[in-house]
Order: C-alpha cells, then structure tokens, then sequence
C-alpha cells in the first residue's frame, strides 16, 4: 500500500502543520478527474446523457463548483443543497431535486430546480401551485444492491420511491393536474461494482416508463437511473468497469427505442461517490497507544468525525505517514465513550507511537457530510 506522504501534491506533513488534525481534504485533480471519466464513459456510449453530481456525498461548496464547472449538473436533496448549486451558478434546467417525505417548504426550495423526482404520490399535494418543471416519480424496482444494508435503497425494506403497481396511478394523477412534462427515476442502491447490475436497474426502468406514461401519450423527458456506481474500498475489490456499464445501459436504451419508438431519449445518471469517494482523505493524530486485549490505537478523530464505520460496518484503509511496515494487527478507535466508536478492529499496522499522523483514504463521500 502506498503511503499518503503527499495528497494533490501537498506534503501532508506541510498540511497538519497549517491546520492541526483532524481534518478532511479533497484532491482536486483527482474529483475532476473522476467527473470527467464518468461523463465522458456515458456520453461516448448514449450521447444524450446528462450528468447530475448527487450532492449530498459531498455537499463542499468548493467541490460542487469544481465538479459543476464542466457541463455537470447538481441533484439536491435538502433546500441547504439547492442554495449550494445556485451559488455554484448551476442553471435551473441543471438543478434537479430528488428527496423523500419532504415538507411544502422543502419543496418550495425543490421547486427552484428544473425537475423534481417526487418520492410518493401523496407529494402531488405538497408541490408549490405553479411549479412548472419536469415532474418525474421515484419507482421502487423491488430489488435493491449496495455494499451494506444501510445503503440498499430498492427493495422490500427500502424507504424509498414507489411501486410500479403504483406508478400508472401516480403520473395519471400528475397529468389530471395538467403536468405534461414527465420523467422516470429509480435509485436501487450505492456502492455497487458490477456493470450487469446498472443494465437491468435500466431495462426496469424502461418498462417502467412504458407502463406508466406511454399510455398517456406523453413522451418521457428522461430516464434517470440514479447513482450508485461503486469504489474499491478494499487493495482486493476491482473498480466497476464504466465503459462497460455504460455500453450495457444504452443498450437497453436502444433495445427500448426500439420497442417504444421512442429513440431520442436522455439518460440522466445521478453520480455521487464515483466523483469524490476516493478524492478525499481524513488527516488524524495518534493520541494513544494501548497493549490491552489488542493492540489499540486512539485517534483524535472517532465516529463523530467520520462516521461510516460505526453505522453500517464500512470499512476505510489507513495509512501511517513515514511508516511502512506492518508489524501486527491493531484496533484505531476514537475517543467517544461509546465502544461502537471503533474505525476498524483488525488490521495490520505499523508500530506507532503518540503524534504519529494516520490518513484514511477514500473519505471524499458520505464522510464529511455526517460529520457536521
Ligand atoms: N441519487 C439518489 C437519489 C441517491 O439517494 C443517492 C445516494 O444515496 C445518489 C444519487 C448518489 O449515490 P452514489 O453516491 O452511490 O452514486
């Protein structure tokens, strides 16, 4: 494994001694990176795809300006995340709003944005009168993927979206109201590696759309099939393969196109943790060392700083800086009093002293966010 001497060209040594520890931070260069390679493997493969930078995996507004840059829109899920891309000077028609059981408030802020991706029917009534963008409906695939059970979001246990039995009910309802302009989301889970997995999420959602709007002889705007799309996490996992997902979903587009006629349809993809997952890094101090039933290591950073590990068991590699080599496993916690304030039990680390500084990697996405 590598050890994180430098991050986007800065000594990190030079970095903990401008801002003390812990903190975040973010290689640029890697985030564009990552959104130009996604945007750029989707467009190859189905020109008409629209990007839009899931906000909520890092809502910096440094970052969402950066990723926002370069013919990226912003899906927002919270009025705070609205503001954020309106400063980074997204256009409406780029400002989408995907969230759940949002209040007429919310949805005043929602309303702000070109397209909204309504979770449930009942949100008809909490829509602001004269909204006038894309209306779109979240439907639940019955089947849900993700790395951890926390983050499955289709499926049986899943909060999210609503049926298909539902769906023909819900864009009805919508038309009687005189909405004309319609979309079709789904969102089925985050963190997924395999491109098969992106190809029947596609082909649900195509005869979803048939189902549901083709009988109102409107023709769908978009098909949005959410986010998702994984990182290695592990030295053993392989990255999803992009260009192959890509190749698979717009051969369901065309396969769609084929059987609906409708072969001018956008494909609007929703990516969050393939932007900035693995651009991110938390910066922490060895605090103590402790030979006890294992060898423990104490951070000054614990699960109110990057909370992931204790909430759904991810797991995040950490690297000494300046210290190479393993001598046994070690357990690096937190300083919470709660026992569940654990990053990882087991690992091989190196001999470690107070002051050390310790870098976990791949802490660009849902790191940050749930620490503030
Ligand atoms: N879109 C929606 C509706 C989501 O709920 C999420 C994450 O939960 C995303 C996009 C981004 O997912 P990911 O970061 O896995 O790409």
């Amino acid at each position: 494994m590598e050890i994180n001497a430098t991050i986007g060209g800065c000594a990190v040594s030079d970095l903990v001694q401008a801002f003390g520890t812990p903190f975040y931070c973010y290689d640029a260069g890697k985030v564009r990176e990552n959104a130009r390679r996604i945007r750029e493997s989707f467009q190859k493969a189905w020109p008409d795809t629209a990007v839009f930078y899931a906000i909520k995996a890092n809502p910096h507004p440094r970052l969402v300006s950066l990723i926002t840059a370069d013919g990226i829109g912003a899906d927002c899920a919270a009025p705070l995340e609205v503001l954020i891309a309106e400063r980074a000077a997204n256009p409406r028609e780029r400002r989408m709003y995907t969230g759940n059981y949002e209040s007429r408030d919310d949805f005043v802020a929602a309303a702000r944005c070109g397209a909204i991706n309504l979770d449930d029917i009942g949100a008809l009534e909490r829509l602001p009168v004269g909204y006038d963008g894309i209306l779109s409906f979240r439907i639940n695939p019955g089947t849900g993927r993700g790395s951890h059970p926390g983050i499955v979001t289709g499926g049986p246990d899943a909060k999210f979206g609503i049926p298909l039995e539902a769906a023909p009910d819900a864009y009805r309802r919508a038309y009687e109201r005189g909405f004309r302009r319609f979309g079709i989301h789904l969102m089925a889970g985050s963190n997924n590696r395999e491109a098969a997995f992106f190809a029947a999420m596609t082909r649900f959602l195509c005869d979803a759309a048939a189902t549901a709007i083709l009988p109102l002889e409107v023709k769908p705007l978009y098909l949005d099939i959410g986010g998702g799309f994984g990182i290695p996490y592990r030295d053993e996992e392989a990255p999803l393969d992009l260009a192959k997902t890509a190749f698979l979903v717009a051969q369901e587009m065309r396969a769609f196109g084929a059987r609906s006629g409708l072969e001018k349809l956008t494909l609007r993809i929703e990516p969050g943790r393939a932007i900035v997952g693995d651009a991110g890094y938390l910066v922490t101090r060895v605090t103590a060392v402790k030979e006890g039933t294992r060898r423990f290591v104490g951070l000054d950073a614990g699960m109110n700083t990057l909370l992931r590990p204790a909430l759904y068991g991810a797991f995040h590699r950490a690297e000494v800086v300046g210290k190479e080599h393993p001598i046994g496993p070690a357990a690096l916690c937190g300083r919470l009093c709660e026992n569940t304030d654990i990053f990882v039990n087991d690992i091989p680390f190196p001999a470690v002293a107070e002051g050390d500084i310790v870098v976990f990697r791949d802490c660009g996405a849902y790191c940050a966010t749930k620490a503030f």
